[in-house]
């Protein structure tokens, strides 16, 4: 069996669900009922203040647990999602459940923490996300400073005109705006500018290796010395030991994120990871 969390989470299909256009199916016509079942569930994974070594907020991370096939990989059901245009309902849902989770955070004395909800670009092009956003803090009674989204670069290729525009709105409100998986799209700095864009999180795939080899490590260093001359925060995601915590903090990277202190965790679990961090509250930015 799988742990509970942490790497190789997720129990991998019987072999005739490994994949492939008969299984995305099968997926697809099981997701409804999934939603109405409820074995829709957010994990929430700590996000670190490198200067202070506080926790400022979580990424929620969306898990669902199959009573038969056990845990489905969001990587395995969420592109699965947006083909059948079911992450627009989805996506409401987890902008519901991360408000209420920060709610109780903060009901339950943990400190000003962020969370931050990834954001499908369809869910953009539906137009109405502001409303589904401002729907789900009111209900949430949160300001929109604990809220962040973060939008992978490429959604920032699709309807560029209409997405800044949104963007710009949503950001002047005060919620933060993210860019996920910095590094492997194809958008530059230059181009990032027009966008109301707050913070950049470095792809993981080149936190993990900086490390060990000084390409990846040169580029991090980079990408964090580019985005503070356009006045943009980082957070490096996927950091898994001391020493590349210590080289991000040392290059003046402000926040990190990984297995270095904690995978997602369901919201109990965090809870009770905030509680036993030495130095939980907030890192004012
Ligand atoms: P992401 O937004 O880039 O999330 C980061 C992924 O990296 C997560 O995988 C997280 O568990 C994993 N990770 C975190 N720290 C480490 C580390 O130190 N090492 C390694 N190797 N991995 C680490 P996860 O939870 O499987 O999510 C995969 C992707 O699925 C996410 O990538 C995101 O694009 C998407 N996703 C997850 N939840 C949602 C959601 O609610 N809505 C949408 N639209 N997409 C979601
Ligand atoms: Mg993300
Ligand atoms: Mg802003
Ligand atoms: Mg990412």
């Amino acid at each position: 069996r799988a742990k509970e969390s942490g790497r190789n989470t997720f129990l991998h299909f019987a072999p005739d669900m490994a994949g492939g256009a008969v299984e995305d199916l099968k997926i697809a016509s099981r997701l409804r009922l999934a939603i109405a079942q409820n074995e829709l569930q957010l994990h929430f994974q700590p996000q670190i203040g490198l200067r202070s070594g506080r926790i400022t907020g979580a990424e929620a991370l969306l898990r669902w647990q199959h009573p038969e096939w056990g845990l489905v990989a969001p990587a395995r059901f969420i592109p699965i999602a947006e083909r059948s245009g079911l992450i627009t309902v989805i996506g409401d849902l987890v902008m519901q459940q991360a408000c209420q989770a920060a709610r109780a955070w903060r009901a339950q004395g943990l400190g000003e923490l962020v969370v931050a909800v990834n954001v499908s670009p369809l869910q953009f092009q539906r137009g109405n996300l502001e409303a589904v956003v401002s729907a789900a803090l009111n209900s949430a009674g949160l300001p929109t400073s604990a809220l962040e989204l973060e939008l992978t670069e490429s959604s920032l290729l699709a309807d560029a005109q209409h997405l800044s525009a949104a963007l710009q709105r949503l950001s002047s409100t005060g919620v933060h705006i993210t860019i996920d998986d910095f590094g492997t799209g194809y958008s530059n700095l230059g181009y990032l500018r027009r966008f109301a864009v707050d913070r950049l999180k470095i792809d993981q795939s080149f936190v993990r290796r900086m490390c060990a080899n000084p390409h990846d490590e040169g580029l991090v260093r980079a990408i964090i010395e580019m985005a503070h001359c356009l006045d943009l925060q980082v957070v490096a995601e996927g950091v898994e030991d001391a020493a590349t915590r210590a080289r991000l903090a040392e290059f003046g990277c402000e926040f990190g994120q990984g297995f270095h202190w904690s995978p997602a965790l369901p919201m109990d679990a965090f809870v009770a990871f905030v509680r036993a961090h030495p130095a939980q509250g907030l890192q004012t930015h």
